[in-house]
């Protein structure tokens, strides 16, 4: 019998399971590997299948800005110990307009922690970017230092690898059913293996509701997402080579430099959060979302906005799609919280903005699990699921 399995080596499970290895012997970390035919693929799906996601200390909210910078401290760490590299420090950059106070709390969250920023007016902005189209009442926050994109695919490489070093047993399946039995807890996976341990953690992001994990229903919103990608190429590619991850505070929208894909080539990705977007629910809404190639009008409008925003986009030819799927919570923040005491429980609840903060999410998880003091600026009761708060 196992001590902890974590389910979901995603994210925040593979950071969690790093964490817990390093607190107790007997660790397993179970969760799928990446499809390789999304198309014919029957399974689960995940958040982090895909190259970039932005990093940052500033945030408005200051328990996502801590967490972040308590995950962002570690990142050399994690690299060093999985022996494999995810993070680039391409800086970022938050752009606002008149009558909005985004960047005032950003910096305000920000500055007490160390972040490295500077307010930008315009033209500090069109002067250090030259490639962006800026009017001029636009204000910017720049974070330079230890703020840039994260691959997810790499991150989740490195805190398993790391897990394993720490001697924690990785486990490629995909869990159907989980059951108290005496003394524990068992887990049944969709392949009809059986494994057992004294406690559970759930982190399975958006699928925790819908594959039916935990004993109690975490009502999470989730979301589906189209991000649209631009292949950058030639002289285009030199022009962007500065770029820095973007916030657009009045639209949402979140702006990723050029970044290199398995593919080989370089791509600029840009999403723009909406609750216009397809409310998934259940495990055929899941397979259908994640096979298509999302909102085609998510596509032309993100398209037009981008190229707006950097006109030399005008030479991309190359333009197309991906989907996603965000899991927002009641709180904001994600539940890291026992659903069944003592037993099983759950960290879970990206609210589209989970990964620059997964590694300490994963942390205070593994720290629920293993019995240890909370010991976080940010309260327990923050992250209790609502009924319990
Ligand atoms: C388009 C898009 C852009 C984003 N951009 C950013 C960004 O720039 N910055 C940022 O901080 N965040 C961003 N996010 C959010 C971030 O990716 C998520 O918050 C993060 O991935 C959540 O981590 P997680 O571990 O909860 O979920 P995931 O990363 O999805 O991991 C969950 C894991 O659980 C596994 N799993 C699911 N069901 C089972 C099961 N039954 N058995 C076993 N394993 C299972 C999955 O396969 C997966 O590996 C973005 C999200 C999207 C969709």
């Amino acid at each position: 019998m196992h001590k902890v399995i974590v389910i979901g080596r995603g994210l925040i499970g593979s950071a969690a399971g790093r964490h817990l290895a390093g607190l107790t012997d007997g660790v397993a970390l179970l969760g799928p590997d990446e499809p390789a035919d999304r198309a014919t693929h029957r399974g689960v799906f995940a958040s982090h299948y895909d190259e970039g996601r932005m990093t940052r200390a500033v945030d408005p909210d200051p328990i996502w800005a801590v967490t972040a910078k308590r995950s962002i401290d570690r990142y050399d760490e994690i690299e060093a110990e999985g022996g494999i590299r995810f993070f680039t420090p391409s800086g970022y950059l938050g752009l606002s307009g008149p009558g909005s106070d985004y960047l005032d709390r950003s910096e305000a969250a920000g500055r007490p922690l160390g972040a490295q920023i500077a307010r930008l007016d315009a033209a500090d902005i069109r002067t250090r970017f030259p490639f962006l189209k800026i009017a001029d009442d636009r204000r910017g926050l720049h974070e330079t230092g230890k703020a840039g994109h994260l691959s997810p695919r790499a991150m989740v490489a490195a805190q398993s690898a790391a897990a394993a070093k720490r001697g924690a047993t990785i486990i490629a399946e995909e869990a159907a059913a989980i059951r108290l039995i005496s003394g524990g807890v068992e887990v049944e996976t969709a392949a009809g293996a059986v494994h057992q341990a004294e406690r559970v953690l759930i982190a399975a992001g958006a699928f925790t509701d819908a594959w039916g994990l935990s004993p109690q229903a975490l009502n999470l919103r989730v979301f589906g997402r189209t991000v649209t990608l631009a292949r950058i190429e030639g002289d285009l590619a030199e022009e962007l080579a500065s770029m820095p991850t973007m916030g657009h505070a009045e639209s949402g929208a979140y702006i990723l430099p050029p970044i290199r894909y398995p593919d080989g080539h370089l791509y600029l990705k840009i999403g723009i959060g909406s609750t216009d977007d397809a409310d998934l629910h259940s495990r055929e809404d899941f397979s259908r979302w994640f096979k298509s190639s999302g909102s085609a009008d998510n596509r032309r409008d993100f398209q037009a906005f981008l190229t707006d925003l950097i006109p030399g986009l005008a030479r991309a030819s190359h333009w197309h799609t991906d989907t996603c799927a965000v899991a927002w919570t009641a709180t904001g923040y994600p539940h890291i919280d026992w659903v069944e005491d003592g037993r099983i429980a759950v960290a879970v609840g990206g609210n589209g903005k989970g990964a620059k903060s997964a590694d300490d999410w994963g942390w205070l998880a593994a720290r629920l699990v293993a019995g240890e003091d909370w010991d976080h600026p940010v309260s327990r009761d923050k992250l209790r699921l609502p009924a319990k708060a």
